[in-house]
């Protein structure tokens, strides 16, 4: 299926629409304005190709999130409705995460010391594995970068936004697994368009108690979610017999998801095509 490349990309819906452009690139004169939107077309198109790679099967990053209706779709493959988003803060998240792989590489390096395992293939469901970004063997702790916007960077300062939570539990769950000690689990949020590292915030939860295994509310958690994906999985079944149809299925509209959402078409509200009209105030966030 062919999804818009932002869908996990944690800006907010305000950034998104502050950000997203308004008007073609430009230039200093005919030939220059051209040459933005030829230059522009390039990276739209290589974004595009890169999201037809995207994997078929849902990973952590997709379990925790709360609309049944977006999780149903996407397990029965229905065609993306959204055609409204930009693929710059998914490039930009891409980037910084690459960079992020060298970074901790690099540091293990410099101090001859085995700290960090960096992009690691874990398991937590056998049919959603993922690729846990940092564990740390010093800390015991398994940790995900997010290279977020303003607003998104005040919500985690607030508490744990669930689909993050559940990532990164899903995560510690994977390494666990895998016969590796996890105390706990930390959401590393940086300020990604601010012009300084200042802004770096870390919000953690322990994820094992004194003997190592995992804490009751986490197993609780995560016994919850995959209750959820297989219920979304007998919904994603039906939806691809034709005996339900994508609005037939609950949702859970929500500002910070339905604008990044494959389903996610207000006018779904007013000509009942295809799509999802997501939040109730279907135009575009303040
Ligand atoms: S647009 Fe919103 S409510 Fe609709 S499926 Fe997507 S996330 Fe759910």
């Amino acid at each position: 299926m062919t999804q818009p490349a932002t869908f996990a990309d944690p800006i907010s819906p305000d950034e998104f629409m502050s950000t997203a452009a308004k008007t073609s690139p430009s230039g200093s004169s005919a030939w220059a304005a051209m040459y933005a939107g030829d230059i522009r077309r390039a990276w739209m198109e290589h974004a595009s190709e890169d999201a037809r790679t995207v994997q078929r099967h849902l990973g952590p990053s997709e379990l925790g999130v709360e609309c049944d209706r977006q999780v149903a779709g996407k397990m029965a493959e229905l065609p993306a409705t959204n055609h409204v988003v930009d693929p710059w803060a998914s490039i930009r998240g891409r980037a910084l995460h690459a960079m992020a792989e060298d970074v901790f590489t690099a540091d293990n390096l410099r101090r001859g010391l085995a700290r960090w395992v960096v992009e690691q293939r874990v398991t937590p469901h056998p049919e959603h594995p993922g690729t846990a970004d940092l564990y740390d063997a010093v800390e015991q702790c398994v940790g995900d970068h997010k290279f977020v916007g303003a607003t998104t960077m005040a919500k985690i300062r607030k508490g744990w936004p669930r689909h993050y939570r559940v990532q990164l539990l899903l995560y510690g769950l994977g390494y666990f697994l895998m016969g590796l000690p996890v105390r706990r689990v930390a959401l590393i949020a940086y300020p990604a368009t601010a012009a300084s590292l200042e802004g770096l915030y870390v919000r953690d939860e322990m994820f094992a108690g004194e003997d190592g295994n995992p804490l009751p509310e986490v197993i609780a958690l995560l016994q919850s979610v995959f209750a959820d994906t297989e219920r979304r999985k007998q919904q994603a079944e039906q939806i691809r017999a034709g005996r339900l149809r994508l609005e037939d299925i609950p949702a859970t509209p929500e500002s910070d998801t339905c604008y990044f959402c494959p389903f996610y078409r207000p006018q779904a509200a007013k000509d009942g095509g295809p799509g999802c009209p997501g939040t109730t105030n279907s135009g575009a966030p303040s």
